[in-house]
């Protein structure tokens, strides 16, 4: 057996040798959603529609790909122009490329979009040695707690759109397993309301008792003076943090928020600068918790040395935002790190029957609320492929 497992590790680095990326691609296809945007792009329920997603596939000279759900035809192209001949397992070289296209065309390579390329050479090296990313990343877990994560509150009865509703969903959420809970409270056109945000957590607080974790993540456009009116409330009501109440550009607004009260303040969630950014809040105390998810920095590959700045910084480093990307981040965070943000969720919405591409929900939660680390290779995602070509808008380009 032994001899087996030898040329099967030697056909594999074999394989890797010499191997180079031959294209980027892309594909389209629709499916039906019950979940709508707001004029600042908040989801809610909606009646079910048509929405289009797709697909990035990094295509290599030993007939492996890696695959990515998401990235648009721009970037594809972009970076078919860029890293087309290179080693797919040289991440590095390839970020630091195409992260440098971001200052004079940032639209094609935005971070998130930078993020499907990158997850997708992960999703490649993962396939080549039949190891889900965050072993390949130095694996610490195999489940992690998760945390309700809901949606931006609305005026819907029986949804989001008052503090008693926060509340009755939270107990919801705690009767499912979960023990924590955040609230995203009313955004443009149903907000903002700084007493009524208060009023939100104070009824959650108390709805659920003392023992589960409880977060804000309120409007993004508060005042100095709101923020700090806000986070000394929810300093009594004993929250585990806030998240993002100001403008992220202005970091000496966070670093005054963070010297005038106590709760940990989470961020940067949306502030452009990947680890560059993250970096300079710490060491400006900026923030209680950094934060980092694939999306916000460019992929698992920026987001493991935000992961890194944080543990040695002895800092907590919360992933922001869900799917099999993240998971697998968290699986390999060396430090306790955060939670999975499992959502965005709504008392309308069943969010799992959001992804009808995948055969498999990538992040199901137990009943003592932690999610496993997906094991299959690289991101671990099952894409149902009948589905994809069934509802084909666009075949691969
Ligand atoms: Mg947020």
């Amino acid at each position: 057996m032994s001899d087996q497992l030898a040329a099967a590790a030697a056909h594999v680095a074999e394989a890797a040798r010499g191997v180079t990326i031959t294209d980027v691609q892309t594909l389209a296809f629709n499916y039906q959603s019950c979940v709508g945007r707001d004029d600042e792009g908040h989801g809610h329920p909606a009646p079910a529609h048509t929405k289009t997603q797709t697909i990035t596939r990094i295509r290599t000279s030993i007939g492996l790909d890696g695959y990515f759900v998401g990235g648009t035809p721009e970037t594809a192209a972009t970076a078919r122009r860029m890293i087309v001949g290179m080693d797919p397992l040289l991440r590095e070289p390839i970020w630091h490329k195409l992260q440098q296209v971001q200052r004079l065309d940032p639209r094609a390579m935005l971070d998130r979009y930078l993020a499907a390329i990158d997850c997708a050479l992960w999703d490649f090296a993962g396939k080549l040695t039949g190891l889900p990313a965050h072993k390949l990343l130095g694996g610490s877990r195999e489940k992690v707690p998760a945390y309700a994560s809901t949606m931006c509150g609305d005026d819907i009865p029986g949804g989001l759109g008052s503090p008693e509703d926060y509340a009755n969903f939270a107990k919801q959420c705690v009767a499912q397993g979960y023990k924590a809970y955040k609230l995203h409270t009313w955004m443009s056109p149903y907000g903002p309301n700084l007493k009524r945000d208060i009023a939100a957590c104070a009824a959650v607080r108390d709805a659920v008792g003392p023992d589960i974790k409880l977060m804000l993540d309120p409007h993004h456009h508060y005042s100095r003076e709101e923020a700090l009116y806000l986070g000394r409330a929810l300093e009594e009501l004993d929250f585990y943090w806030m998240e993002e109440p100001m403008d992220e550009h202005s970091t000496s607004s966070y670093v005054w928020l963070c010297q005038n009260q106590t709760l940990p303040i989470c961020g940067p969630e949306t502030a452009e600068g990947q680890f560059y950014t993250r970096a300079e809040w710490i060491v400006r105390g900026a923030a209680g918790l950094s934060r980092v998810g694939i999306s916000d920095v460019g992929g698992i590959s920026p987001a493991m040395k935000v992961v890194h700045l944080c543990e040695s910084f002895h800092m907590r480093c919360e992933v922001h935002g869900g799917g099999a990307a993240n998971l697998q981040v968290l699986g390999a965070m060396g430090i306790p790190g955060e939670m999975y943000e499992k959502g965005l969720l709504h008392p309308h919405v069943d969010f799992d029957a959001e992804k009808p591409w995948l055969k498999d929900v990538i992040d199901p939660v137990d009943s003592d609320g932690n999610v496993p680390i997906p094991q299959g290779p690289g991101l671990g995602e099952n894409i149902d492929w009948d589905f994809v070509k069934d509802n084909l808008v666009r075949d691969w380009a």
